[in-house]
């Protein structure tokens, strides 16, 4: 059984275990504790004890402790990607991938952390300094969902503690197993500055954010417990991160690559089955391409290949629980009934009927105001509507609530400057869908969410900013009249 790690012991708490499943076969593949409020209090305890001296720890040590967990993941890459497939169901290919980028980010952040600075501002006289001073928070709670569990831990864990934060670590249920599996690459840490705490989002969650000693919430996840968060978080006024849900719309123009755009489309709508949060969950395209586009969409799905995460061959990989496979359903079924036409997919593989599989799928005829047009799918579902003119694309692009991230495929430069400009997306890509940059800020506009990981912008997320006036001659005869 996997252990909680609170202030660097293996800690079993007093619930029942609870069993990790496989989504590709639904076999149980290990077993983890789970924890509850008493744990959650030794874990914030621990956290804000180590605070005090990590806070004041040289910026260059804290880095080569980063660079550490980089050098050791690295060095069990094969490993970590295994048991990610295992409880996620991805692609053991894009695993392997995401387990160096994962390393890649802990460097990059241990560098940036050395060189990140406050600055020096002029003063109203000579005798004085004036300093912008950037100090950590405090402690960090670090939530996160299931679909990326070990990427999107580094986004928030690796900027918090180059930034000199500790942090509590509350990975999703269906995703605690693996978490907890990181424990051995944080050995070298002292104790308290990290922790990984499982138990329900409901008890443990709740009580990390209205945790008086819990300064600041990382959270990634849907954006109904995001609201959630940000309520109970109101009242200790806690820094707020938010990484939340998204409706990513793609606009092809007739002017595009057509044939680099359905590409696009199906990898950007069927990459993880669907579990992305900047998935492709609705495309537009101009009236002249739309037969042409929507013809090869339907075909490049047809031949992709759906099969577990372990097969190497697998293009299409299961959904994480029959749960979230009966809400995809439920909307194409929804879809299907108000006079949408599913063109392939909208099913249970016939050959797969172990594991939750969901076959991927192409809609036409869908209208603005059914759900699978309106609501997060985060499932395998493409619908492909035609439209007039890039006005009207523009225009229903920007008529969600959620703002996450947002594709345009064409050949047009003053299509794209208009585009980059007014598409209503903190995550804009051109004629390359979903590619991210560790250098480059990532996150929400909208209910997408607030604030941005990566990047310079995702260690500034885990400073607090002072500015210090500072009388160095002994200050002034007189401060109610300070010109006489
Ligand atoms: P979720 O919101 O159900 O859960 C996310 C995390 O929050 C889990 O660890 C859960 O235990 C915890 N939680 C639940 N209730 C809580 C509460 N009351 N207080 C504190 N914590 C609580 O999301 P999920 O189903 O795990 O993940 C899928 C969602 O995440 C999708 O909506 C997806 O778009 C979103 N997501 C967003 C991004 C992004 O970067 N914007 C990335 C990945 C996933």
């Amino acid at each position: 059984m996997r252990k909680m790690w609170i202030s660097s012991r293996q800690v079993a708490g007093n619930k029942l275990p609870l069993k990790a499943l496989d989504p590709a076969t639904e076999e149980v593949i290990g077993e983890f504790a789970w924890g509850g409020l008493k744990e959650a209090d030794e874990a914030v305890i621990a956290a804000k004890e180590a605070f005090t001296s990590w806070r004041r720890t040289p910026a260059s040590e804290r880095a080569a402790m980063l660079h550490e967990v980089a050098r050791k993941m690295r060095a069990n890459l094969d490993e970590l990607a295994v048991e990610l497939t295992l409880e996620t169901g991805r692609s053991i290919r894009k695993n392997r991938g995401y387990v160096e980028w994962s390393a890649q980010c802990f460097d990059y952040y241990a560098e940036l952390g050395r060189h990140y600075r406050g600055r020096l501002i002029p003063s109203p006289e000579s005798s004085q300094l004036s300093i912008i001073l950037k100090v950590p928070i405090g402690v960090v709670a670090a939530i996160v969902p299931w679909n990326y569990p070990l990427l999107l831990l580094t986004w928030k864990l690796a900027p918090a503690l180059a930034a000199g934060n500790t942090v509590v670590i509350k990975p999703a249920t269906n995703t605690s197993w693996v978490t907890l599996g990181l424990a051995q690459y944080f050995e070298h840490f002292p104790p308290g500055v990290i922790n990984i705490l499982t138990g329900s989002g409901g008890e443990v969650g709740d009580y990390l954010v209205t945790h008086p000693d819990v300064r600041m919430i990382a959270f990634t996840g849907s954006t109904e417990v995001g609201q959630h968060i940000m309520r109970q978080a109101a009242n200790d006024m806690k820094h707020i991160h938010l990484e939340l849900g998204g409706k990513d719309p793609l606009i092809v123009c007739a002017d595009a690559d057509l044939n680099a755009a359905a590409h696009a489309a199906i990898w950007g709508g069927f990459l993880n089955a669907g579990q992305v949060c900047t998935s492709i969950e609705r495309v537009y395209v101009e009236e002249e391409a739309y037969s042409e586009l929507l013809d090869s969409i339907v075909q490049l799905t047809r031949n992709l290949v759906i099969g577990p995460g372990m097969n190497p061959e697998s293009e299409v990989t299961p959904m994480i629980r029959p749960g979230e496979r009966e809400k995809v359903d439920d909307q194409v079924r929804m879809a299907s009934a108000s006079g949408a036409n599913i063109l392939t997919g909208g099913r249970v593989p016939p050959n797969l009927q172990k594991g939750f599989f969901y076959e991927p799928t192409v809609l036409s005829e869908v209208r603005e105001d059914m759900l699978v047009m309106q609501e997060e799918t985060f499932g395998p579902v493409l619908p492909v509507v035609s439209v007039k003119n890039f006005a009207e694309a523009m225009s229903r692009s920007n008529s969600s609530k959620y703002g996450l991230g947002a594709t345009l495929f064409t050949s047009d430069a003053r299509k794209v400057k208009y585009y980059m400009e007014t598409i209503e997306a903190g995550n804009v890509w051109v004629n390359d869908p979903l590619i991210d940059n560790l250098a480059g800020p990532f996150g929400g506009m909208k209910r997408s969410g607030i604030g941005r990981e990566l990047g310079m912008e995702g260690l500034e997320e885990f400073l607090e900013t002072k500015h210090v006036h500072w009388e160095i001659e002994g200050g002034k005869k007189n401060w109610w009249y300070p010109w006489e």
